[in-house]
């Protein structure tokens, strides 16, 4: 039987789905991934016709430099598969009639849908309520892929999960994670897994301190209204830094398939004690004078109130309670506006991986809700006590390393940062 895909973008006149989701499906159908009958569907309250989408979506859309030949023509053709329908997030009835107009192409096709959720996180819920009652694949599978934020503590991302369970089984559900490029996973797997030198070395018997490191460059640049209600801590830390380290960390799986390593992550989370004040540093750059040129301060960000005590930079040290890692410090550093940019870059290509995942329904890169659950366990009641006592951030110029409070946490530990060594260590 011959199958049609639909992948419908919510949220189609945003700014991700312009810069990110459209240019990934067109990337994708250029190098002929995407199968023979696909559509894609851009959804959202703005009017829009089909012909205003196409050319708003068309100046995003680039060709990969050693194959321009056809370049045009692949273009328009995919232009040709993207069509609109505004509606209201919270309307069944606008979605019974993206329904229609999807069921008018599938044209009796075998049916898969793709759903891509490119919207705020309040509207989650709406949608997916819609979307799932209003305009499910009839005989095929239909998926929905979330981005982050997922909740912002224990209690909202639990309130979360179960109201998207409401409407859509785990296995339908699709949770982004950047930063969790299937390189990166795959070369810590093969390096642990399949290379028996390694294995063995993989212990608290061998390795003395784990860091995890994240830091940027440049600080929120008047975006910060989006980043000033989560901390780099929610933003960074509770789900890139901990999905890092629980790959890392994990026992060997049953296997490679998803749902083993998957199990194997949610147990070395749960076998971690939540984070405890005295183990984290939180602060927050401010403004500085270097050579004539002047650096803002967050709180100078006009999209940031001036009171604010949310945490640009984070330094923790966690444990893993376990045979393999008892007593071995697991470092985090995460950081806007430091001295350097250093890993994890942002993988040119990880929407164009995840969406292929998605439609293959591989979920190796995709968190579940269990795993979800034990990472908020452990930052929940950190994050509870910074902001319930208005803990104040360490302040730190804007180019520099973060604040001093993180040198003396690793030290607390014997360790020292792994990224202050080389020529400029003295400073
Ligand atoms: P956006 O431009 O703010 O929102 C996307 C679309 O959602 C808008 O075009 C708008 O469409 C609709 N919308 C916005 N605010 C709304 C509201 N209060 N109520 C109802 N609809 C609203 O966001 P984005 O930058 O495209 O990102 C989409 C989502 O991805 C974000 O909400 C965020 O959770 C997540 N995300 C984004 C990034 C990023 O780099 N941009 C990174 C990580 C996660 P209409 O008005 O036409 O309906």
């Amino acid at each position: 039987v011959q199958s049609t895909l639909s992948i419908t973008v919510v949220g189609a006149s945003g700014d991700l789905a312009k810069k990110k989701i459209f240019p990934a499906l067109f990337a994708l159908y250029y190098e002929d991934c995407l199968p023979e009958n696909f559509m894609v569907f851009g959804y959202a309250r703005t009017k829009l016709t089909n012909e205003e989408l196409r050319n708003m979506i068309s100046g995003t859309l680039t060709c990969r430099i050693d194959k321009r030949a056809n370049c045009e023509d692949k273009m328009e053709q995919f232009l040709k598969r993207c069509f609109y329908h505004s509606g209201q997030y919270n309307s069944e009835e606008h979605f019974a009639e993206l329904d229609s107009k999807l069921k008018e192409k599938e044209a009796g096709k075998l049916s898969n849908r793709l759903f891509y959720l490119s919207i705020p996180p309040n509207i989650f819920v709406d949608v997916v309520r819609c979307a799932s009652l209003k305009a499910s694949a009839a005989n095929g599978w239909t998926r929905v892929i979330v981005e982050k934020p997922f909740g912002r503590d224990s209690e909202s991302s639990a309130e979360l999960t179960r109201c998207l369970k409401q409407y859509l089984t785990e296995d339908q559900i699709f949770r982004i994670d950047h930063y969790l490029g299937k390189e990166l996973v795959e070369n810590l797997s093969v390096l642990r897994f399949s290379n028996l030198v390694f294995e063995p070395l993989w212990s608290r018997n061998y390795i003395r301190n784990v860091q995890l490191i994240f830091s940027e460059d440049f600080g929120t640049e008047g975006r910060g209204g989006y980043f000033d209600n989560y901390g780099i801590i929610r933003d960074i830390m509770q789900n890139h830094l901990l999905q890092i380290l629980a790959l890392f960390a994990m026992e060997t799986p049953v296997s490679l398939e998803a749902e083993d390593i998957r199990n194997e992550k949610v147990k070395v989370l749960r076998s971690m004690r939540p984070l405890q004040l005295e183990d984290v540093i939180v602060g927050q750059y401010k403004g500085h004078n270097k050579g004539g040129k002047i650096y803002p301060g967050y709180t100078d960000d006009s999209t940031v109130p001036n009171n604010s005590l949310t945490p640009t930079f984070a330094a923790a040290a966690l444990f893993i309670n376990n045979a393999r890692w008892d007593g071995v410090p697991f470092l985090m550093k995460a950081g806007k506006a430091l001295h350097t940019r250093r890993y994890p870059k942002e993988i040119p290509d990880a929407y164009e991986r995840l969406l292929l995942d998605a439609i293959a329904g591989e979920r190796r890169l995709f968190i579940r809700s269990d795993e979800l659950d034990a990472a908020w366990s452990l930052f929940t009641p950190l994050l509870r006590e910074l902001e319930e006592n208005k803990i104040f951030p360490e302040l730190y110029p804007y180019g520099s390393r973060g604040p001093v409070g993180a040198h003396y946490l690793a030290a607390k530990y014997n360790v020292r940062w792994g990224d202050l060594s080389g020529e400029d260590s003295q400073e």
